[in-house]
This record gives C-alpha cells, sequence and structure tokens, in this order.
C-alpha cells in the first residue's frame, strides 16, 4: 500500500470510530441492523475492521460495563434425553456468547429448553453434542470431580427456592461456598460480612434464614452466590417466589451488582417484565434460539 492510501485508509477507519463513538453514544439501544446500514457507507473498509466494530457496537448496547473477555462461549449445542419413550431432541443447534460485565435474560415459555440450557451452563449437565467454554474452559475436558471444582469456582447460583439452609444464620450461609472452596476462616468471614452489606443486610447477620422473608432470603442467596467471586452469577427464575414489591427488591440488587460492580448476569425467566431489567434477552423457542438482541426495558412490574 503507497503512503497515499495508508492515509486514506487511516483517515477512514477514524472516521468510523467516531461514527462508532456518536452511535454508541447515541443509540446504544438500538439493534445491530441500524449498525450495519451506517458501516455500509464505509465502502472500503476491511472485513476485520467492520466484524470489529459491529463488536464493540454488540457489547456496548448490551450493558455500560461490558469487557472483551468472552465469560461463555455456546457453539452448535445439542441436548437430546434417551427415555422409554424414545429420543427428545430439546436443544436443537444454540448459539451464543456472553462477555464479561453482560447483563443477560434467557426467556422462553414453558417447554422451550430453559431448564436444559441452564443446567448445561451451570456444569449440571453435559450437551449430548455442540461446544460449552466457560470462562475459557471447555467443559468437555473434565472429570466429573473436576467439574465440580469448576462449577464452585465459576458460577454463582441464585435458585427460585432460594435453597438457603433454614437453621443457620444469614453469614453462615454466605459463608458456606468458602468453607466449600477452603478459604480461610477469617477471610471468609470477613468477605461474608462485605457481601452482607452489599445486599443491605448488615442488621440481620445474626438472623436464621427462616426467620427473614422471601425477598431477603434472596438477597441472602444473591449474597452467597458471590462467595467465590465467580465469572458468573446463573440464577434460575429468582422471583418466580416473590409477590410483586419483593421482586423489584431483589431484581434491582442484580442490576446494582452489575452496574457497580461488574458482575456478568445471567437470569433465565419467563416473564417480560424480569427480562426488563437486564440489557440483552436471548428469546428460546422449542429449542432453538429464536432473538438474540437489547432487551425491552418498556415492560414494568406493577408495584401498587
Ligand atoms: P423449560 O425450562 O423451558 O420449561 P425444559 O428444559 O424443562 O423447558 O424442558 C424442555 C423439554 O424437554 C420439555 O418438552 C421436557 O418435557 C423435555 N425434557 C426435559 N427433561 C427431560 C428428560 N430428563 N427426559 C426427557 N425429556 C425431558
Amino acid at each position: 500500500m503507497d503512503e497515499k492510501s495508508v492515509k486514506n485508509t487511516s483517515e477512514k477507519n477514524k472516521q468510523l470510530n467516531n461514527n462508532v463513538q456518536v452511535y454508541d453514544q447515541v443509540n446504544c439501544q438500538k439493534d445491530l441492523a441500524t449498525h450495519r446500514t451506517l458501516c455500509a457507507y464505509q465502502k472500503s473498509m476491511t472485513t476485520d475492521t467492520m466484524l470489529a466494530a459491529d463488536s464493540k457496537v454488540a457489547r456496548s448496547s448490551f450493558g455500560p460495563q461490558v469487557k472483551d473477555k468472552v465469560v461463555i462461549e455456546v457453539k452448535d449445542l445439542v441436548k437430546t434425553y434417551y427415555g422409554q419413550a424414545g429420543e427428545t431432541r430439546v436443544l436443537k443447534g444454540i448459539n451464543f456468547t456472553v462477555h464479561e460485565g453482560e447483563f443477560v435474560s434467557i426467556m422462553g415459555p414453558s417447554g422451550s429448553g430453559k431448564s436444559t440450557l441452564m443446567h448445561i451452563l451451570g456444569v449440571l449437565d453435559t450437551p449430548t453434542s455442540g461446544l460449552y467454554r466457560l470462562d475459557g474452559i471447555d467443559i468437555k475436558d473434565y472429570s466429573e470431580d473436576e467439574l465440580a471444582a469448576v462449577r464452585g469456582r465459576k458460577i454463582g447460583f441464585v435458585f427460585q427456592a432460594f435453597n438457603l439452609l433454614a437453621q443457620k444464620t444469614v453469614l453462615e450461609n454466605v459463608m458456606l461456598p468458602g468453607i466449600y472452596g477452603k478459604i480461610p476462616m477469617r477471610q471468609r468471614q470477613d468477605k461474608a460480612r462485605e457481601l452482607v452489606g452489599l445486599v443491605r443486610l448488615d442488621n440481620r447477620c445474626d438472623h436464621l434464614a427462616c426467620q427473614l422473608s422471601g425477598g431477603q432470603q434472596q438477597r441472602v442467596a444473591i449474597a452467597r452466590s458471590l462467595m467465590m467471586d465467580p465469572a458468573i452469577v446463573l440464577a434460575d427464575e429468582p422471583t418466580g417466589n416473590l409477590p410483586t414489591d419483593q421482586t423489584d427488591e431483589v431484581l434491582s440488587f442484580f442490576t446494582k451488582l452489575n452496574r457497580e460492580h461488574g458482575k456478568t448476569i445471567v437470569i433465565i425467566t419467563h416473564e417480560p417484565a424480569v427480562a426488563s431489567y437486564s440489557d440483552r434477552t436471548i428469546v428460546l423457542r422449542d429449542g432453538v434460539i429464536t432473538k438474540d438482541g437489547p432487551a425491552n426495558k418498556d415492560i414494568h412490574y406493577d408495584t401498587n
């Protein structure tokens, strides 16, 4: 390339970057199609530059703290159950990635395959075929025991039914993953106190879990999920057992974790109002992804 074309290319790339920055600021919630139209004007752009720009906009559209690092990579994922009634193909070739700092909801009607996908993402089950890489680790390279360790270190779980030890205190519940993770006693106590503070339950540290409201119990579960500094927090219908006012409160804590602490969050839900707290929604229907894009923020819980 001669000096003039180098200069032209660099000018065009500069222009593209400016366009992307303007796009980021103004249109961060619009979908990628608009951006592709914008890019089409940059006729001499290389494919790499275009893909890099797309990826940058895709990430910035999906939350303010989204980083380059990929924490979930799912490629051609298939899950088939084999039973007496024959084969049931539940996941039929799923593809997506989640970057560090994203807040993603996975939605779909009952029977669409959400729980099956959640079990695979949570390393509680393995796919029949396809790739699942969690925080850079290809799970098929690991034995059952190793997978249990990966699960404990890399994933913080929040379940619909809270799954707390009812007769243990708030602090003891939050410390529990630290015991399995062999964090020294003093360190896990300090960390548990910090996490209990994060979900604003400092004044309930010594209460038994069974003495708390549903919303408070789920906040304890959120604190517990963070004990091992996981790569992702995976929440399965986290507000399914809560009244509406407590639902809003609990979901606000997920937002806080994501916005203020840069945590990567994946929520499985069948409720559009829950998904509206996330930045990106992946819709699953009959085992395939039918939509993957910015979350609809216009649906809200009626808290009156
Ligand atoms: P969702 O969580 O979206 O309701 P699931 O992942 O639980 O969906 O289930 C998706 C489909 O897979 C359903 O039709 C269900 O009957 C079927 N399924 C789930 N688990 C099994 C299993 N262990 N054996 C056979 N079929 C199953």
